[in-house]
């Protein structure tokens, strides 16, 4: 058994660099896990059309990809402008919340300004807070505000162009947490088959639930990743955990929103939090941004990711690599080859200290530690809804591989997300026993074992009547 099987699984978000067939088979190939994307630019015309796609190159890579919508969410943005205005610092700049309407302050008429699409900004926006542009790259001071407009002064030089996205650090919005947009999009998305939503600029687990309503309502159960992007969603960190179904640490934003240095804490927090409550979690943003006009990655690239893989981070991401890049399977190959590099050399283990709650969880320990105790040895569990799996890699195994067998669909799409799990389905049946000998013929056919080689099995074992909870050390034969 190859026990060095890579467990950090691969997310790439898909672009005009990748939406071909030819591009998604490589991709598959080369060893990506998930598909992303990002509602922020799709339209609806092509998910329907590349999720149909993705699905044709999985089934003939033999390999199967699951597929995550990202929903936009609440967004600040600047209105048009007719041509782009150079800002310079110390210059005098306008945000108007009402277009058309008088400015009242003094000297609007030589002020430049541009509008904003959120209205309520001058109610949650005071004297001396901060207005970054363009991913930050225009930083502003608020002086004064009125109704209808606030008025700034320029702290760094840059060129504003139409639509830009405004982050207003530490401040707390009122904006809707699910936009009619992304309520249009969720719909496209359940007609597509989308497998999980993330959903962006979660900030409390009230949001999460008002997106889960919406698909239950809807006739969907897909899990939702809440991607963590601004200071309240920090604040928010446990409730948010404890939630959704998986967390995106969405670095990009996050990155804009809290001070630069804070990151690296609040990505370990993230990971160990996530690691506690047996939910998995996504690192993205920048992993290997500069392979998007270069084939290698840089130094610092190489030990981010190694640190995410060594912090035992569910996923990795790559965004725009995969988009626009000119690299894109060179950016899943970098990523596969740090993965299986950084496993071998071990992790974090930040996973002993998960408190363990109830037998199962007691159950499934013993099963993690009494295959890695055997050496060598994988993980097999049968798992209907896709629980146990989850949890047992919620324990992070040094050495097992957890091979999970689920007789519906649905959930085998669910597992191929966490760490380390390998699912695979199977027609249950009455005969626990017979569910074993299939179990180990489908690995062996997958040449991921051998005759010879251990495996504990969480399984269920009828004991006359009765079924009963078992661990097992079986050989293979
Ligand atoms: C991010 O901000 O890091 C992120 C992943 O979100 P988006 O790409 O939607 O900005």
């Amino acid at each position: 058994m190859n026990i060095f099987e890579r467990r950090t699984k691969i997310i790439a978000t898909l672009g005009p660099a990748t939406e071909s067939p030819e591009m998604l088979g490589k991709l598959i190939a080369e060893g990506t896990n998930i598909f992303r994307l990002n509602m922020a630019h799709a339209t609806h015309d092509w998910v329907l059309s590349i999720c149909k796609r993705i699905r044709e190159a999985s089934a003939k890579e033999g390999q199967e990809v699951a597929i995550m919508m990202d929903i936009k969410g609440p967004e600040i943005r600047t209105g048009a402008v007719d041509a782009p205005i150079h800002l310079q610092p110390g210059e005098i700049f306008d945000f108007t919340v009402r277009p058309g309407s008088g400015g009242g302050f003094t000297g609007d008429e030589e002020v430049s300004s541009v509008d904003v699409n959120y209205r309520d900004l001058v109610n949650d926006i005071k004297v001396g807070d901060t207005v970054l542009v363009d991913n930050g790259v225009i930083r502003l001071e608020v002086l004064e505000k009125n109704d209808s407009r606030i008025r700034c002064r320029v702290l760094t030089e840059g060129q504003l162009g139409s639509r830009r996205h405004i982050n207003l650090p530490g401040i707390k919005v009122n904006l809707p947490p699910l936009t009619e947009k992304d309520q249009k999009d969720v719909l496209v998305g359940i007609e597509a088959g989308i497998d999980y939503y993330a959903q962006s600029f979660v900030r409390e687990g009230d949001d999460i639930d008002l997106l889960r309503d919406f698909l239950s309502k809807n006739g969907d159960k897909a899990p939702i990743i809440a991607k963590i992007e601004d200071q309240q969603a920090i604040r928010n960190l446990r409730d948010i955990i404890r939630r959704c179904d998986g967390l995106m640490v969405a670095r990009g934003d996050l990155g804009i929103e809290c001070p630069y240095e804070e990151l690296p804490i609040i990505q370990r927090r993230a990971v160990k939090t996530c690691l506690k409550y047996g939910k998995p979690v996504i690192i993205a943003t920048h992993m290997l941004e500069s392979m998007i006009d270069s084939p290698m990655p840089t130094r610092a690239e190489v030990t981010d990711v190694a640190n995410a893989v060594y912090e035992q981070a569910d996923c990795v991401m790559l965004s725009g690599e995969t988009t626009v890049g000119k690299y894109p399977v060179d950016c899943v190959k970098v990523l596969k080859n740090i993965a299986r590099r950084i496993e071998r050399s071990g992790g974090a283990n930040f996973a002993e200290d998960r408190p363990l709650e109830g037998d199962k969880d007691r159950l499934l320990r013993s099963a993690a530690v009494m295959a890695d105790g055997l050496g060598g040895a994988g993980l097999v569990v049968f798992t209907r809804y896709g629980y146990l799996a989850r949890i047992l890699a919620a324990m992070r195994p040094r050495h097992a591989p957890i091979f999970a067998f689920t007789n519906q669909e649905k959930t085998l799409r669910d597992l191929i997300l966490p760490w380390g799990i390998h699912p695979y389905l199977l027609n249950y049946s009455d005969d626990p026993e017979k569910m074993v000998a299939e179990a180990i013929t489908l690995l062996k056919k997958e040449g991921q074992v051998k005759a010879g080689d251990k495996l504990v099995m969480v399984a269920n074992v009828l004991a006359g009547e009765k079924r009963i909870e078992t661990v097992q050390m079986r050989y293979v034969e």
